[in-house]
C-alpha cells in the first residue's frame, strides 16, 4: 500500500529481475537504493527461485511470487532454453497479472514495475493496468547497442565482417557478441535482440553501469529512450558506503565456502593471487579446463579458482592430486566481491560476464579476460582495448586457449609493465565509479530523478 508518512506518500515500485542470481543481483541493489531514499519496494520472483534462497539479507524488501510454469524445479526441468522462456512467458504473463490483481484488490498501489529488459511482455502486462513500466538492462550499453541494431536489421547476423555502431569504435566481428557473428542457441538470441520490441512504450529505460564508463554510447541512447543510468550497482559498502547495511548482495542462491577463502587469502602476500572465475552459467571444455589448470600451476602464482559443482568431472584428477595447496585453492563458489577486494589479489582471470567487469572495474582490479560466449566478448574488448585495466587471452583455431598464453597474460599482470597501467587505470576507475553513486555523482542523480518522476507520473 502507498503508505502516508506525515504528509509524503511513499511511492512503491515492483521489480522484476530475471530468476537467477547475476540478474537478480543488480536489481536487488538498485531496489535498496531506492528503499535508502524512501521507495517502498517488492520483489516478484518465481516460486522455484523464492524455495531455492539459501540466505537472504535483504530485510527491507518484501517478496511476492509469480509461476514461470516450473515451479517445482525450475528451468533445469524445462526440455530447452526455448520451451522454458515460451513457458514463462504465457504462464508468467497471467500470474504476474494475477499477482497485480490481488495486490491492488488489498488496496496496494503500485507506481511502476521495473521489469528484466529479457522479458518485455511485463510491460504489456504492467500498462494492462495502467502501471507505468522500466526496462532494466542488466547488460553494457555497448552490448545493448549492437543487439539494437541487430533488432533494427541494420546489423545482419551472422556477422562476418568488422561494423561500425553509433557511440562505439570499430569492431572486428568476433569482438561482437557471440549471438551476432555465430549460431548461437536461438532462443536466446531470439529474446536478447528483442529486447527493444516495445521499448518505446516504456517509461524508463535503466541501465547498470555509469556514465562515465560508456559515456558516447549513453549520449547516443539517450536521444532515442528516457535512459537512466543507475550503477554500478555494488553495495554501497563496497563503494560509497552511504548505506551502512549494505555488504552483500542479499539473495544467495549457491553455497559459498566463505572461511575456507577468507583464511586461505590471509595467509598471502599482497597482490599475489590469481583469483579465477567464470560466473554461474559459462560451461568450459574439458579441453579448456585441462589448459587453465596447468596454465596457473605453471605460472608459479598462488591462484584461488571457483570450480562450480556442475564444472567439476572436468576438471582432471591428475591436475587435483598434484595441487600443492598451499599454491592453490579450488572452490564451488565464493563471496565474490570479498575474495576481489582482499588486498591479496593480483589480478583477475575472468570470463568477463558483466557483474564481473563492474566489480572489477569498481575494486580497482586488473583482469586477464578469457571470454567464453554472448556479451563476455565485448566486454573483453572494453576492458582491454577501452578501460585498459587488462589483457586477453588469444584463442587458437579450435577456440581454445593455450597454457602457455594464459601463463604468459598472468605473468604479464602479475610481474609486468602492462599490469602497472591496469592497475594504474584501475585505481582511476575505482574512483569514478565511487564517484557516479556518491552524494550528486551522475548515477546519484538520475536514480533520484527516477524518484521525482515516480511521483509526477
Ligand atoms: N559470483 C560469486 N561467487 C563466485 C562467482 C561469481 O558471488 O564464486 C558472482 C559475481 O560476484 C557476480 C555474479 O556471480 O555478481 C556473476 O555474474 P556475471 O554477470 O559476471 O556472470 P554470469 O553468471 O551472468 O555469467
Amino acid at each position: 500500500m502507498a503508505e502516508q508518512h506525515n504528509t509524503k506518500i511513499t511511492p512503491h515500485v515492483l521489480l522484476f529481475p530475471f530468476p537467477s542470481q547475476s540478474h537478480m543481483n543488480p536489481i536487488i541493489q538498485f531496489g535498496k537504493r531506492l528503499v535508502s531514499k524512501g521507495v517502498k519496494i517488492t520483489l516478484v520472483t518465481t516460486y522455484f527461485v523464492s524455495k531455492s534462497i539459501l540466505s537472504s539479507s535483504t530485510t527491507t524488501i518484501d517478496i511476492e511470487k509469480i509461476s514461470d510454469g516450473f515451479d517445482e524445479s525450475g528451468y533445469t526441468s524445462a526440455d530447452s532454453y526455448e520451451s522454458y522462456l515460451k513457458t514463462f512467458h504465457e504462464v508468467g504473463s497471467k500470474s504476474l497479472g494475477d499477482m497485480i490483481k490481488k495486490l491492488q484488490s488489498e488496496g496496494t498501489i503500485i507506481d511502476a514495475i521495473i521489469y528484466d529488459s529479457l522479458f518485455t511482455w511485463a510491460l504489456d502486462v504492467a500498462l494492462e493496468f495502467g502501471i507505468k513500466g522500466g526496462s532494466f538492462f542488466t547488460q553494457a550499453c555497448s552490448v545493448n547497442n549492437i543487439y539494437y541494431h541487430v533488432h533494427k536489421g541494420l546489423i545482419s547476423v551472422p556477422l562476418r565482417s568488422s561494423i561500425s555502431v553509433p557511440g562505439l569504435p570499430l569492431l572486428e566481428y568476433w569482438e561482437t557478441p557471440s549471438f551476432v557473428h555465430s549460431h548461437g542457441d536461438p532462443a536466446w538470441s531470439k529474446i536478447l535482440f528483442n529486447q527493444f520490441n516495445n521499448i518505446v512504450k516504456a517509461r524508463w529505460v535503466l541501465t547498470n553501469t555509469f556514465y562515465k564508463l560508456e559515456e558516447e554510447v549513453i549520449e547516443w541512447m539517450k536521444k532515442m529512450w528516457p535512459v537512466k543510468v543507475i550503477g554500478p550497482t555494488l553495495p554501497s559498502m563496497y563503494l560509497d558506503k552511504r548505506l551502512e547495511d549494505d555488504k552483500d548482495y542479499g539473495i544467495n542462491l549457491l553455497e559459498t565456502d566463505h572461511n575456507v577463502c577468507m583464511n586461505w587469502l590471509n595467509d598471502k602476500p599482497k597482490g599475489s593471487v590469481v583469483y579465477v572465475a567464470f560466473g554461474s552459467f559459462a560451461q568450459l571444455q574439458h579441453e579448456q579446463m585441462e589448459e587453465l589448470a596447468w596454465g596457473l600451476m605453471n605460472s608459479n602464482a598462488n591462484f584461488l579458482w571457483v570450480v562450480r559443482a556442475d564444472e567439476e568431472e572436468r576438471l582432471s584428477k591428475g591436475f587435483k592430486e598434484n595441487m600443492k595447496t598451499e599454491k592453490g585453492l579450488i572452490v564451488s563458489w565464493c563471496k565474490q566481491l570479498d575474495v576481489l577486494s582482499h588486498e591479496s589479489i593480483g589480478c583477475f582471470v575472468t570470463h568477463c560476464g558483466f557483474n564481473s567487469t563492474l566489480e572489477t572495474i569498481s575494486l580497482g582490479v586488473p583482469v586477464v579476460c578469457m571470454p567464453q560466449w554472448t556479451d563476455q566478448l565485448t566486454n573483453a574488448k572494453w576492458l582491454e582495448d577501452i578501460w585498459s585495466v587488462g589483457v586477453r587471452v588469444k584463442a587458437d583455431e579450435k577456440g581454445i586457449m593455450r597454457r602457455d598464453n594464459i601463463m604468459s597474460c598472468i605473468k604479464e599482470i602479475i610481474e609486468g609493465e602492462r599490469g602497472k597501467m591496469a592497475r594504474m587505470n584501475g585505481s582511476k576507475w575505482k574512483d569514478l565509479a565511487k564517484d557516479a553513486v556518491g552524494v550528486g555523482g551522475s548515477s546519484d542523480k538520475d536514480i533520484d530523478e527516477f524518484i521525482s518522476e515516480l511521483a509526477r507520473g
